[in-house]
């Protein structure tokens, strides 16, 4: 009799404990379930931005790593998405260039804000390596561009961009005043956060002609501020080593965020 008492108790022992396990299972279940959910809705954005390439959007450095470092720094083909964005804007129909010759480049930068941002160019397949190159080269040096986003977003407007501080290359138009065309039109030179660094040129009447008209306070080149591109910046070495020449060496006007190749 006393052993199947004791059977009995040991039973309902087992089966309570069972029970207490698997409640703690469903628990520990609901506790993972919980952290994944979280742990997704932190980066789901992130990873939709780098996945479509939302230029403009920040990303964490968690986001990049998981979606691979080497993968945000590319040169490819024009996208499709990217050529319709640029028809009538950047790009018009001409007989010098071309889809085929142009790129798309993909690269991280850091902004002003100290986040992670997706930078995106088109630029001249001569060039595209050397771009995404200097590009990680900054990345990596934490060297600060405000925006690098398609002139597009600008209607092409470059007064706007460079109100905008945007860093971009290819645009199909003549230099200003002249029937020439641009290096910009043929996708062979690049402007550096515009704003910091604008084109100054002197008047006859020895004013300042300063585009953009809003960058006056970044005329004056023996001033100390940031982004300000001179002899001693990185990202002037950079494009000097990579056979660029720097708009800020010109002797007539000054165009202190154009490197040309
Ligand atoms: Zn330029």
């Amino acid at each position: 009799m006393e052993m199947k008492y004791i059977d009995a108790w040991l039973g309902n022992v087992k089966t309570r404990m069972k029970g207490w396990a698997a409640g703690r299972r469903t628990c520990l279940c609901a506790v993972a379930l919980l952290a994944m959910t979280a742990a997704q809705a932190m980066t789901t954005g992130e990873q939709e931005a780098l996945a479509q390439w939302k230029a403009g959007t920040t990303v964490s450095q968690k986001a990049v790593t998981e979606f691979g470092l080497n993968r945000c720094f590319t040169a490819t083909m024009i996208p499709d998405g990217v050529w319709q964005r640029m028809q009538g804007k950047t790009y018009k129909p001409n007989p010098y260039i071309g889809r085929n010759d142009l790129r798309h480049i993909r690269v991280l930068h850091w902004g002003t804000d100290n986040k992670i941002h997706l930078g995106e160019m088109v630029c001249n397949k001569l060039i595209a390596q050397k771009l995404v190159g200097i590009f990680r080269k900054l990345y990596d040096a934490h060297y600060v561009i405000g925006r690098m986003v398609l002139p597009d977003e600008y209607d092409a407007d470059d007064e706007q961009q460079m109100r905008a501080n945007n860093t971009s290359s290819f645009c199909y138009r003549v230099v200003a005043g002249s029937k020439t065309l641009s290096k910009h039109a043929r996708g062979l030179a690049v402007d550096i956060n515009t704003l910091y660094n604008p084109y100054v040129k002197k008047r006859a009447d020895g004013s300042l002609y300063v585009q953009p008209s809003t960058a006056r306070a970044y005329a004056d080149r023996t001033k100390n501020f940031p982004c300000k591109i001179d002899k001693t910046d990185l990202c002037y070495r950079l494009f000097i080593e990579q056979g660029f020449k720097w708009g800020g060496s010109w002797r007539t006007v000054k165009d202190y965020q154009h490197f040309e190749y």
